[in-house]
């Protein structure tokens, strides 16, 4: 569905991801984790349209993105949700997520509501509250709740367990398996590995803008190297 091919993309001259590849399938998770300043965020931007990649192929549901506006991507069904959430703050939760299908037809945006609420009950509970009033723990639920009220084939995620507590960010992991499950692939970018890698499907480790390991959560959470140098183990 996604594949990264040789990308190479930076600020101004500055380079930072060198020739990375990666491959994420239907349905699946993959976990893209790595230290502090590995290149993890700048890889979700040139992947979503926000970036130009200087050099190398993107190719989303067997088309290259290149040339696609970053609103053209989430048309075509890939959706990013950024570390800051990007909430409008003083907007309803329901606002919110109404805001979040403004490429959708009523009728669709009206089934996408019902299934957040499901899926998320806290957000259907204060749906007239309003958003910065939230909780970290809240305000990332409602950031991914918004994303997928644009239908999205494949969600990004952006270390969405920053702020939360690590019973919250379990809590969050579980409801992305289940968004998973629901048949939207995920690319979770997260710096808690331990986590990432639980739920992962298959992983990527980047170190100084490349990928240096590639493996199923279950072979990376067993490596000596990824254990010494991201689980603290
Ligand atoms: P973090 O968890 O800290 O966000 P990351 O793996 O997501 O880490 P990036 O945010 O992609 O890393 O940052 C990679 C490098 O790019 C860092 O050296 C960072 O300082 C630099 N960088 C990030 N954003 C910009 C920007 N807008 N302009 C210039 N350099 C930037």
């Amino acid at each position: 569905m996604l594949a990264l091919d040789k990308v190479c993309a930076g600020y101004g001259r500055m380079r930072i991801l060198h020739d990375i590849d990666l491959r994420l399938g239907e349905g699946e998770i993959v976990a893209l984790v790595g230290a502090n300043g590995a290149g993890k965020t700048t890889t979700l931007r040139t992947v979503c349209g926000m970036l130009r990649p200087l050099s190398g192929t993107i190719t989303f549901d067997g088309a290259p993105t290149a040339g696609r506006r970053p609103d053209q991507l989430v048309r075509d069904g890939l959706v990013h949700v950024p570390e800051d959430r990007a909430l409008f703050g003083t907007l309803t939760v329901e606002e919110n997520l109404r805001m979040g299908a403004w490429t959708r037809s009523a009728a669709q945006a009206e089934k996408s509501l019902r299934e957040v609420y499901e899926l998320f009950p806290v957000l259907a509970e204060r749906r007239t509250q309003i958003a910065q009033t939230f909780s970290g723990g809240q305000q990332q639920m409602l950031a991914i709740a918004r994303a997928l009220m644009a239908g999205p084939r494949l969600l990004m995620l952006d270390e969405p367990s920053t702020g939360l507590s690590p019973k919250l960010t379990w809590t969050m992991l579980e409801a992305v398996r289940r968004i998973r499950d629901g048949g939207v692939a995920v690319l979770l970018v997260e710096q808690n590995a331990k986590q990432a890698l639980a739920i992962a499907d298959r992983a990527y480790v980047l170190e100084s803008g490349s990928t240096v390991l590639e493996g199923t959560g279950e072979e990376l959470s067993g490596s000596a190297e990824v254990r010494k140098a991201y689980l603290g183990l």
